[in-house]
């Protein structure tokens, strides 16, 4: 919780710098409380590019604060915790783009999850989110589909989309991967009613035993929405705070609970954004997001050929 003073400091330094405040769902709460916007990756690609600001602060993880410096390269970026990375964004050897382009040629299209550097965005077709992935792999063209980093959301649309021949990297989000359907099945015997929800991210393993499978804004939507009194969450922890928040303001909480595994999923890497290190960034005007040049065209290319083909 931050003290008033600090508030205070914060609204003066936001409009000091005409500054919109971006936040993923998966970082400290305090962080996301001082947001203009919480959302999902793709949420927020959406909104770095359309917000009219002169500096925007992504409190989240490298890959999503680079995102929207190139769909806004006017605006200053800064990056509160410039050391958060996200391993599964660099989970990729460049050989195996070089194979599967070989074997299959112009009927490839390499489909590359928003978690990932932007080189490999630049090697890629178009981008995707856990949030749109489905969408933009029907409507790709190409018959074969290579899909990078995340072996898991790609096996995922893999099971969704039998029309396509997708082709999987080897690349996995440590923090979901971890989330043991042991755990989860024991939540399940003692909530038997309990709506079961997962990130694509999980193995597919989790995914089978879930009611309910989709992006971090799907499982926050499903959870505010449902009609169950329990569910079972396989995603980040984060989420929590969000969930509460709006289910609190639909006026049904503590009618609803909300079940995380016993080894409780949480970011390293997104945990270590703060309300106070947003404050701070402001204050300093550190943690500025710059793009190796030589990569941002064909990234820029990939994000906004994503953004045309979710519509
Ligand atoms: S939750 Fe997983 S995919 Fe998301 S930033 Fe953390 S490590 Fe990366």
């Amino acid at each position: 919780m931050l003290d008033k003073e600090l508030l205070e400091e914060f609204a003066e330094l936001k409009k000091r710098n005409d500054a919109v405040v971006l936040a993923h769902y998966y970082v400290e709460d305090d962080a996301q409380d001082l947001a203009d916007y919480v959302g999902d990756s793709y949420f927020l690609a959406q909104k770095a590019a359309s917000i009219d600001c002169k500096t925007l602060v992504f409190a989240g993880v490298e890959f999503m604060a680079e995102s929207a410096k190139l769909l806004s390269p006017n605006k200053r970026v800064l990056m509160p915790e410039p050391t958060a990375d996200c391993p599964m964004a660099h989970m990729l050897r460049k050989e195996t783009i070089d194979e599967a382009r070989e074997q299959y040629g112009d009927d490839l299209a390499v489909a590359c999850y928003v978690n990932s550097t932007n080189q490999m965005k630049a090697w890629s077709d178009v981008c995707v989110t856990s949030a749109n992935a489905l969408r933009i792999v029907e409507r790709l063209p190409q018959k074969n589909v290579l899909f990078i980093p995340d072996q898991h959301l790609g096996h995922y649309i893999q099971q969704q989309v039998p029309s396509k021949n997708i082709i999987l990297n080897d690349g996995f989000c440590p923090t979901h991967e971890a989330i043991d359907v042991a755990e989860i099945r024991l939540l399940m015997q003692e909530y038997p009613g309990a709506a079961v929800c997962v990130h694509p991210e999980c193995p597919s393993w989790v995914l089978d035993v879930a009611d309910y499978v989709g992006s971090t804004s799907g499982i926050i939507e499903r959870c505010v929405t449902g009609s169950e009194s329990d569910y079972i969450i396989g995603t980040v922890y984060g989420v929590l705070h969000e969930i509460e928040r709006r289910v609190a303001a639909a006026g049904d909480a503590g009618k609803k609970h909300f079940h995380f595994p016993a080894t409780t999923p949480i970011c390293p890497n997104m945990r270590r954004v703060t309300g106070q290190k947003v404050v701070a960034c402001l204050r300093d005007l550190s943690g500025e997001v710059f793009v190796d040049q030589s990569t941002a065209e064909g990234a820029r290319r990939a994000l906004t050929r994503m953004l045309e083909l979710a519509v």
